[in-house]
């Protein structure tokens, strides 16, 4: 019932008015009983809807919004902060120099990225790539939770400190909280650097491996 009255929400958040019933044979998937085909035609309209967004004036500069990209049935779901330069030009999350780590690492752990979903705090780039404002993250948030909804992970690795504040509405010293494992909603958040930080700090590489390893681990486990 629960399943229900979820799905039904999202449907009226994102203005659709007609209710789409599974078919009979219609797969369905561990995640809220919304099959693959369902979950992907709310994220078509998800994404109809974002290229669209004004809510706040990070639309201005856009080329285009950047949804996200992956497997809608993963067990971890990528947060970074926001478009860069190249995404907002390739209309995909995480594609330059930090994305080209980021996909890295999670090859290096034993993984693909195709298995996970990759997406940001906010939808669109900020001017000069600068952070996004409290009250940008806040417009867009709503848009991120409507995914974590419909994917339902089992854990959130969380990319960088804004991608933190993102979720937990404070300040986040990411050097003194990389490696912690917060509690939010059903969902377990593991908090760590931002791939671009790390390539300004090659220290920092072996620690956000470490961090990425641990969400994977905590995203497959019972
Ligand atoms: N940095 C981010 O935070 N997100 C991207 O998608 C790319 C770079
Ligand atoms: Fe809308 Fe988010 Fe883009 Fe702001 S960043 S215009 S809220 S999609």
């Amino acid at each position: 019932m629960e399943n229900l009255k979820n799905y039904l929400k999202i449907l009226k958040e994102i203005g659709v008015e007609e209710i789409i019933l599974p078919e009979g044979n219609t797969e369905m998937s561990e995640n809220k009983g919304l099959s693959l085909e369902e979950k992907q035609k709310i994220f078509q309209k998800l994404n109809k809807i974002v290229q669209e967004c004004k809510k706040c004036d990070l639309h201005l500069n856009r080329k285009q919004a950047v949804l996200g990209e992956g497997n809608l049935e993963a067990k971890l779901m990528f947060v970074g902060e926001a478009p860069g330069a190249d995404e907002d030009r390739l209309g995909r999350p995480f594609v330059g120099r930090a994305g080209k780590l980021l996909t890295s690492l999670i090859e290096k752990a034993g993984h693909k990225r195709e298995e996970f979903y990759i997406s940001n705090i906010c939808k669109c780039r900020p001017p000069n790539n600068r952070t996004p404002l409290p009250d940008e993250m806040e417009a867009c948030f709503p848009y991120l939770e409507q995914q974590i909804e419909v994917i339902n992970p089992k854990v959130l690795c969380l990319l960088g400190a804004t991608a933190c504040y993102g979720f937990l509405k404070r300040p986040v010293k990411i050097t003194k909280e990389r490696g912690t494992v917060i509690n939010w909603k059903d969902k377990l958040l593991v908090l760590t650097y931002h791939p671009a930080y790390a390539l300004r700090n090659l220290s920092a590489v072996d620690i956000l491996f470490e961090d990425i390893k641990k969400a994977i681990e905590l995203a497959y486990s019972d």
